[in-house]
């Protein structure tokens, strides 16, 4: 059975991580509503956005509480920017905290007005070269204990895992390069077998 992959659908590049895992072999559904976690759930997928935005429409929806204890209890999570920024632990120079699942403290729109938007390639994981697209994005000012450091732009970093939870500040799916998608639905089932 191919992994069920709820990807969060209220604001923001929602579509394109349901393209995205779909290529890269999961079943993907919107999640909109309470009503969509009654499906099973095997992982799910913060997209990029606005998150100030999204983290008023997943209380307004009642959808927070219900992912917060999930994501507590060990669902594996895929976030990609704004999604970086609802799961940090800490975001500088303000005190909101979203779910808090993280142990990384995030600086949101890092990379200035001028270089809003860039493309970079790097290493991400065991994978070379790999296309990074950032849009007004946060960087990871400084990491907790326990959390592996998956790829870095100019020696920061911009994407890191800690058990369950992958999140990077970059865009994999706005790429052609799925790589990043297979290697979390690949981590999923091999933490699967370990239950
Ligand atoms: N700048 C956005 C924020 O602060 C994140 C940008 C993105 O998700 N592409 O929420």
């Amino acid at each position: 059975m191919k992994p069920q992959v709820g990807v969060l659908s209220v604001q923001g590049a929602f579509a394109e991580h349901v393209r995205a895992f779909r290529e890269a072999g999961a079943d993907p559904f919107e999640v909109r509503s309470t009503g969509d976690l009654a499906r099973p759930l095997d992982a799910l997928v913060l997209p990029g956005g606005e998150s100030t935005v999204q983290g008023r429409l997943l209380k307004e929806t009642g959808l927070f509480g219900p992912l917060a204890e999930r994501i507590a209890a060990g669902l594996p999570v895929f976030a990609t920017c704004a999604g970086l920024i609802l799961l940090a632990e800490r975001l500088e120079g303000d005190t909101t905290v979203w779910f808090g699942a993280l142990p990384v403290t995030v600086r949101r729109n890092a990379y200035g007005r001028q270089l809003g938007s860039f493309a970079a390639k790097g290493r991400v994981g065991p994978d070379e070269d790999v296309p990074q697209t950032f849009i007004r994005a946060p960087s990871i000012v400084s990491v907790g204990n326990g959390v592996e450091v998956l790829s870095s732009f100019e020696g920061v970093p911009t994407g890191v895992r800690r058990r369950n939870v992958t999140a990077l500040a970059w865009h994999p799916e706005l790429t052609q390069d799925l790589r990043v998608f297979r290697r979390f639905l690949e981590s999923m089932q091999v933490s699967a077998k370990r239950r």
